[in-house]
């Protein structure tokens, strides 16, 4: 690389600098090296973006829905044929390993469905006599869209691609621990054929800019994936100014339970890539192990194994596997969970050594603690790092019982041969999503994805995405005539 790249702001299908020509730093999480100077939009650009959008929306909503897919279309492609760069962006950004990048695959999944998918529809009804009554269902106008760093391409894509499709214009506000990929993209938006003010795309801080987004009177409907303190502060922000629609994917605290008759190696397996996968920064991470006490040895011994081969390292490397923690910041977090971990945990098992004091990289070795108190910090607060917990219970209702003891719901997991059981534990677990034999982040495409409780309000998926741009309109048309059915 020869210097920082120097990224801009993208607003009415223009890359500009910020309108007080602020900028901000972002250094790579594994060589400490500046790799860019970002934009921080202001209050003015948060307004200017909005302003554009506002402008774009009667002729964006105005064109067939094959005419909007067009555009989606051809980002599909693009995101696919550059997948390098854009796994290079991550990488240098926030330490994603290259080897583990599927992000392009996933967004152009979206992108080309919604380019085919976006027929929205209301019903009709003749139950009222003397009326042919009907629902329609209509963009909201601007939309604005906050997205976190773990995957900025897959959670740009899942939201952008219904959004506009739906009609509507976006504002996206990227994270400051990784804005290259979202930024990478926003230069090929008005070569894909979006007019301008469709997509604009912003970067920086949580303060100011997308405060402002929260707060600002011209949205009417924000969609967010994030932390569940900030879903917090944006709730309080959307209802303190015009309470525009808010739609959540937030934190999580994944429960796994694992009975005695399940594949235990299967188990140990998939559990240990679960939460070790992406170094940890995953909402979806089982970071909550329950194992029945009959087979807490076994599975401990497996699940380390795994975890001890890791490869640790340069995340532009395709040997790699585990990078470091995305920025300084979730590193000492990560680091002060271990510290608290040690002092509340039965034992730990670390997995490797410290990295030397004069290594500049992020890297953090996969931790296991294991006899935790169910109510101690590291059993009840989201880490977001490489670090499990692994108990033990010896009945199905303390297995239930643990797994719900917790204010998050995004995804539990359960392993056992009985299939009665199994879907009978399913069925308990306070989870908007729950894996039987298998855990995150396997999914799948088409049913919801999203949380109970603290991890959300939303449900994404290429058959859900879409209703949250929509607004709804009952239509009365009095028919003299018409009679009854
Ligand atoms: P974060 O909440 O710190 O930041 C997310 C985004 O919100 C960033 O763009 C940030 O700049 C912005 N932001 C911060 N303060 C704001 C404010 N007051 N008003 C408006 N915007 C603000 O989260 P993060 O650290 O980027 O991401 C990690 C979190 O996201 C974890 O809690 C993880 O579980 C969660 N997550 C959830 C899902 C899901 O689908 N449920 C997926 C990925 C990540």
């Amino acid at each position: 690389m020869k210097g920082p790249i120097e990224t801009q702001l993208f607003i009415n299908n223009k890359l500009v600098p910020a309108s007080d020509n602020a900028t901000f730093e972002l250094f790579s999480p594994h060589t400490g090296d500046l790799v860019a100077k970002v934009a921080e939009a202001t209050l003015d650009d948060v307004n200017t973006a909005v302003d554009a959008a506002q402008a774009a929306f009667p002729a964006w909503s105005a064109l067939s829905p094959q005419q909007r897919g067009a555009p989606l279309k051809k980002m599909g492609e693009l995101v696919v044929s550059e997948k390098d760069e854009l796994a290079q962006l991550d990488a240098i950004a926030m330490g994603r390993p290259v080897s583990t990048y599927i992000d392009s695959h996933y967004a152009a999944t979206h992108f080309n469905y919604f380019a085919e998918a976006a027929y929205p529809q209301g019903h009709t009804s003749l139950n009222t006599p003397g009326f042919l009554n009907m629902s329609l269902r209509q963009p909201f106008g601007v939309v604005a869209i906050i997205i976190p760093w773990n995957a900025p391409l897959v959670f740009f894509s899942k939201k952008v691609a219904p959004a506009v499709a739906a009609g509507n214009c976006v504002v996206v506000k990227t994270s400051e621990k990784a804005p290259l990929t979202p930024w990478k993209v926003s230069q090929w938006i008005e070569k894909c054929g979006f007019p301008p003010g469709v997509i604009n795309v912003l970067s920086g801080h949580g303060q100011v800019s997308g405060q402002a987004l929260a707060e600002h009177m011209k949205i009417r409907a924000l969609s967010f994936t994030g932390s569940t303190r900030t879903g917090r502060a944006i709730q309080i922000a959307s209802a303190k100014s015009n309470l525009k629609k808010v739609v959540f994917e937030l934190g999580g605290k994944s429960p796994a339970l694992i009975f005695d008759d399940a594949d235990i190696e299967q188990a140990a397996k998939e559990t240990e890539n679960s939460i070790n996968w992406n170094s940890g920064q995953t909402c979806m991470a089982n970071s909550r192990i329950y194992v029945q006490a009959s087979i807490k040895d076994k599975f401990i011994e497996a699940f380390s194994k795994h975890a001890r081969s890791r490869k640790l390292g340069d995340p532009t490397s395709k040997e790699t596997n585990h990078g470091p923690q995305a920025d300084k910041v979730q590193h000492e977090t990560v680091k002060k969970y271990i510290v608290i971990g040690k002092q509340e945990a039965g034992s730990t098992i670390d997995t490797g050594a410290e990295a030397n004091s004069d290594s500049k990289s992020l890297l953090v070795h996969p931790v296991i603690f294991t006899d935790v108190a169910e109510d101690s910090r590291i059993a009840k607060e989201e880490i977001f790092g490489p670090v499990v917990l692994i108990n033990t219970f010896t009945t199905e209702e303390e297995a239930i019982q643990k797994a719900n003891d917790t204010e998050f719901g995004l995804y539990a997991a359960l392993y056992t041969k009985d299939l009665e059981r199994a879907v009978r534990v399913g069925k308990k677990l306070e989870s908007g999503m729950v894996g039987i034999n298998c855990t995150s982040p396997t999914g799948c495409w088409d049913l919801p994805f999203g949380g109970w409780k603290g991890s959300g309000t939303g449900r994404e998926s290429l058959l859900d995405s879409m209703d949250h741009y929509l607004e709804q309109k009952s239509l009365y048309v009095r028919v003299s005539g018409i009679g009854g059915l």
